[in-house]
């Protein structure tokens, strides 16, 4: 089995967040862009708190999407021509670039405790799966994607590790390999709230599935590490418990934003789901103490990747 525990530690926590882009309270959502004023400052609020917590923060290079379903209702409608369109209205290309919002790059940059992580090139897709970017591209197409979106993460200057999200969670084998290719270290697809919990639990949700849901695991020859995500907002204490008590990685998601265009996300960053998280991560503390590796998705992936030489 891999080793992706330090010595002396029983079980670890990791928490990420999805969405993180420029988008302030005054375009539709606020996505991060408000800083300390905003959805980021209550994350700062969290981590204030709690002096071991880190955050990995899903960025997209030059996000698009404004509405996370069709809005353009008869085209959505058409079969075969529905697939051809973008069935929602999008920001201009560049809009929200992270190399044009050098104040948004410089407060990511500086926050403390937060890693930054790929979260897509524009988060859009054409077809009914709006924010689902990578579906049936040619691995040419994920190339070019990839490529666009690093060189946008450099010319930003914003600090980021090699791991990504992808939108919607959805990883096609041929991103896969181009993930590989382009040297990303890891990947948070399978996302899975419902499995019970045991020590071979697979994830059968969002994303990935049958991979471990409580462990990291190694994918295309050991080249790729995946992490799950296994917990969200809605998901009670005794899940947590359940998940370090089985000596698992406890990996929670949220969205940074909470209500887009009318569709409130139920894991979206408020006071009341950072609230939770930090009378969760109190209890834990108190009772696990030091057996917890509080850590970060780029954390375990340079753990796993010097502990685990092929
Ligand atoms: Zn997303």
């Amino acid at each position: 089995m891999l080793t992706w525990l330090p010595e002396g530690k029983k079980a670890a926590i990791c928490f990420s967040i999805d969405d993180i882009h420029p988008a302030k309270s005054s375009d539709y959502y606020e996505a991060g862009g408000d800083l300390d004023k905003g959805s980021l400052g209550l994350v700062k609020w969290l981590l204030d708190r709690h002096p071991k917590l880190k955050v990995t923060l899903f960025t997209t290079a030059d996000w698009r999407e404004i509405s996370p379903v069709p809005t353009r209702k008869l085209l959505a409608s058409i079969p075969y021509l529905r697939d051809k369109v973008f069935l929602a209205k999008r920001w201009k290309k560049g809009t929200m670039q992270l190399d044009r919002h050098p104040e948004f790059v410089e407060f990511l940059n500086n926050m403390e405790r937060a890693e930054i992580a790929f979260h897509g090139l524009y988060h859009c897709h054409k077809g009914l799966k709006v924010p689902v970017e990578f579906q049936d591209q040619t691995e040419e197409e994920f190339d070019c994607i990839i490529k666009e979106m690093l060189r946008i993460f450099d010319t930003s200057g914003i600090n980021y590790v090699d791991g990504i999200c992808p939108p919607g969670w959805n990883a096609p084998d041929k991103l896969l390999n181009q993930l590989v290719e382009h040297k990303i270290k890891y990947i948070n697809s399978a996302r899975d709230i419902f499995t019970n919990i045991s020590k071979d639990a697979l994830a059968n949700m969002s994303g990935l599935k049958g991979v471990p849901l409580i462990f990291p695991s190694l994918l295309k020859n050991n080249k790729l590490l995946h992490i799950p995500a296994n917990f969200q907002a809605t998901s009670k204490p005794e899940r947590a418990r359940q998940i370090i008590d089985n000596s698992g990685l406890l990996s929670i998601k949220a969205h940074i934003i909470k209500s887009a265009m009318g569709h409130i996300a139920l894991d979206g960053v408020d006071q009341e789901y950072m609230s939770y998280l930090d009378s969760l991560f109190s209890s834990i503390d108190k009772e696990y103490g030091d057996s917890i590796w509080w850590t970060s998705m780029g954390e375990i992936t340079n753990h796993i990747f010097s502990h685990n030489k092929a």
